[in-house]
């Protein structure tokens, strides 16, 4: 601090002039000091004495305002300083003491050598002005951030603040009213597509007391058309009064693109979807078309096919059918010749029956083909794979025979195991292993070993057909099970493997080929075993025939004639007839010997072989009819209409015989 030792200063005063000068400073509503210019105190008031530092016990005169005015720091020093040195100064706002307090502190010259410092708590007033400034500040930090426009004006619609955003709407010309403000925006009411009217803006709305939330305005703003959505809100005073309004716009104009955008955007979309649906749907058309014609076309490929598959079957049943007459011709030559020899006669009639099978095998696969069912539906009965591989063999010898020549011989082994039954039908097994051996003669043109061999294991039974044949490829073995498929040109069908597959399949069975190219092939059919098979009892000879009447119905002269001769030779009283008319007529005249069994075949010249039997059975119920037929039943559709039985041409004797017998249906196989 700074000592004044200015020489007019007035050294000392009397109590009384202390005393007067007291008074005058109680009067003044501020704490009051006077100072000489030194710095030593004159007098202070009671005001002053509660907030300047006053030495109580010490005499006035001898208290310095380095001391007294401590608590209003350095500042007031040099305001006095400042003073002294003749210039006015201001009023100051200082903080004294530690807890945040202020004055507003004044130094004036009094009485020419006198220092006045008065001051004014203004504490609770300063910590008021403080929370408004803050309020505002926070007010303005908003109004600042705020991505909109604020405005707000007084009743007469003067502008009284606007937020930078606001400030930026109109860069060249601020508008001081709202007026001014309407006629820079001209305002288009974007809902309603008209100019808005100055009344009916949302600051004149809203100084008339109403609310605007969110009306869509296109306005002139940044130099170019934007859209906003506008809000106004009259602000009231303590008395309710409108004081003025807040208004407030949003800038929408981005989002408007947006939207338009993404409305655009589905509506282009949808178009493209249109488009995508319709290019699909054409696309789909195109397809089905190019489907259709190409199915068409693989449909004339697979009927062609299938016809020339039919013709080369036809030709096949031609030879087989020819193979199999060809030794029936034979024997019944050397029948002729050698009638009197029964074993020759035995042997010749057990050629002619295998014959016979082979001829019927060959008529069930053109019917199999042409319905491609199995044979016997429901027919399950134990086949014992050895017996019939070996039959099997033994059919297929004739082919061998004619087959093999100077240059090739087949070499036929055997390797069968006991106990290799399964159950199923073994007219189909049967063809299958014909398939397999006939492929395996094929495949050995230069001649060869064919190895048939069975076994059984703990779930299956097995026959391997093998040949040390051709072989083939990979590209043939994948496709060898396919229908058509074949490597023989016109003369194979493409069918063998084929159905051999089918029938394994049917037997829940498996077929496998493993093949190596020049050196053979082995296919293998894997069937479920039988457990503890015992062989089904097939009589060798029908247990004593009861005689029975018996009315045999058959157009056809041999067999009618042999029908009758085999139920005659079992002592059956029969009559043969050979037309519906015929049968009818006998069964009418039938009451002094009444028939007990009728049998009919299905072709005949007068009618249906069915027909008779429903018409038969109507008026005479307990008559037994059975139905011989040359015809292939329909799988699950074989048609009884009330016959006790139904048996396929060629007829073999033993099964009639057990039909006749009572309804015992012997396995079907040759004994
Ligand atoms: P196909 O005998 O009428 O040709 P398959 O279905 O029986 O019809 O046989 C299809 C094809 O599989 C034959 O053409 C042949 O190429 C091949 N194939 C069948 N078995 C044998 C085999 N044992 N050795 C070699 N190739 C065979
Ligand atoms: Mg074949």
């Amino acid at each position: 601090m700074t000592r004044t030792t200015a020489a007019d200063v007035k050294q000392d005063y009397s109590e009384r002039e202390r005393a007067r000068l007291t008074a005058l400073l109680e009067a003044l509503p501020t704490a009051a000091a006077l100072f000489r210019a030194d710095g030593f105190a004159v007098a202070v008031n009671s005001r002053a004495r509660s907030m300047f530092v006053v030495d109580a016990v010490a005499p006035l005169g001898a208290q310095h305002w380095n001391v007294m005015l401590q608590p209003f720091g350095q500042p007031l020093v040099d305001a006095i300083r400042f003073t002294l040195a003749g210039r006015q100064a201001d009023t100051l706002l200082l903080p004294f003491g530690r807890d945040g307090r202020h004055a507003d502190v004044r130094v004036n010259i009094f009485d020419h050598d006198l220092v006045l410092i008065s001051a004014v708590d203004v504490t609770v007033r300063e910590q008021e002005r403080a929370k408004a400034a803050g309020a505002e500040r926070e007010l303005r930090t908003l109004f600042d951030l705020t991505p909109s426009s604020i405005r707000v004006a007084d009743v007469t619609g003067r502008l009284q603040q606007v937020n930078d955003i606001a400030v930026r709407d109109h860069p060249d010309r601020a508008p001081t009213t709202v007026r001014m403000l309407w006629e820079l925006d001209a305002p288009h009411d974007v809902v309603n597509n008209r100019p808005l009217s100055f009344l009916d803006t949302p600051a004149m709305r809203a100084l008339s007391g109403q609310v605007v939330r969110g009306q869509l305005l296109e306005v002139r703003r940044l130099g170019s058309r934007r859209v906003v959505e506008a809000h106004a809100s009259p602000m009231h005073g303590d008395d309710g009064k409108i004081m003025g309004v807040l208004l407030l716009d949003r800038d929408v104009t981005d989002r408007q693109q947006l939207e338009g955008m993404l409305r655009e955007r589905e509506g282009e979309q949808q178009q493209l979807r249109e488009q995508v649906s319709h290019d699909e749907q054409t696309l789909e058309r195109l397809v089905e078309e190019r489907s259709r014609a190409l199915l068409a076309v693989q449909e004339e490929q697979v009927r062609e096919r299938r016809l020339s598959a039919v013709g080369q079957l036809a030709a096949g049943v031609m030879h087989d059918v020819n193979n199999a007459l060809n030794p029936i011709m034979a024997a019944a030559y050397l029948l002729r010749h050698h009638a009197e020899s029964p074993d020759a006669v035995r042997d010749y009639a057990d050629r002619i029956r295998k014959a016979a099978e082979i001829g019927a095998a060959t008529a069930s696969r053109v019917g199999r083909f042409i319905r491609q069912e199995p044979v016997h539906p429901g027919g399950d009965v134990e086949v014992d794979l050895s017996v019939l591989a070996d039959e099997v063999l033994d059919l297929t010898e004739p082919m061998r025979l004619q087959r093999s020549s100077e240059s090739r011989e087949v070499r036929i082994v055997r390797m069968f195991a006991d106990g290799a039954i399964t159950r199923g039908l073994p007219g189909e097994i049967r063809e299958a292993l014909l398939n397999l051996v006939q492929n395996a003669i094929d495949a050995m043109p230069e001649g060869g070993t064919l190895t048939v061999r069975t076994s059984v294991d703990d779930r299956d039974v097995c026959i391997a057909v093998r040949d040390t044949g051709v072989g083939m490829s990979a590209d043939v073995r994948e496709r060898a099970f396919e229908p058509f498929f074949t490597t023989k040109g016109s003369k194979g069908s493409g069918l063998g493997l084929a159905e051999v597959y089918g029938i394994a399949r049917r037997h829940r069975g498996t077929a496998t080929i493993s093949s190596v190219p020049g050196r053979g092939t082995e296919v293998v059919l894997r069937l479920p075993r039988q457990q503890g098979a015992t062989p089904e009892p097939v009589p060798e000879e029908p247990a004593p025939v009861q005689p029975r009447r018996i009315l045999v119905v058959e157009d056809h002269d041999d067999g009618r004639e042999f029908l009758r001769r085999i139920l005659q030779g079992d002592g059956h009283d029969v009559v043969a007839v050979a037309s519906c008319a015929e049968a009818r007529q006998a069964l009418a005249q039938q009451e002094a010997a009444p028939f007990e069994l009728m049998l009919t075949d299905v072709g005949l010249p007068d009618g249906n072989g069915w027909d008779l039997v429903r018409s038969t059975k109507a008026s005479f119920p307990a008559l037994r009819i059975g139905v011989i037929t040359g015809w292939e039943p329909h799988v699950g559709t074989e048609r009884t209409d009330g016959a006790e039985f139904v048996l396929r041409k060629p007829l073999r004797a033993p099964e009639l015989k057990a039909h006749i017998a009572g309804g015992h249906t012997p396995a079907h196989s040759p004994e």
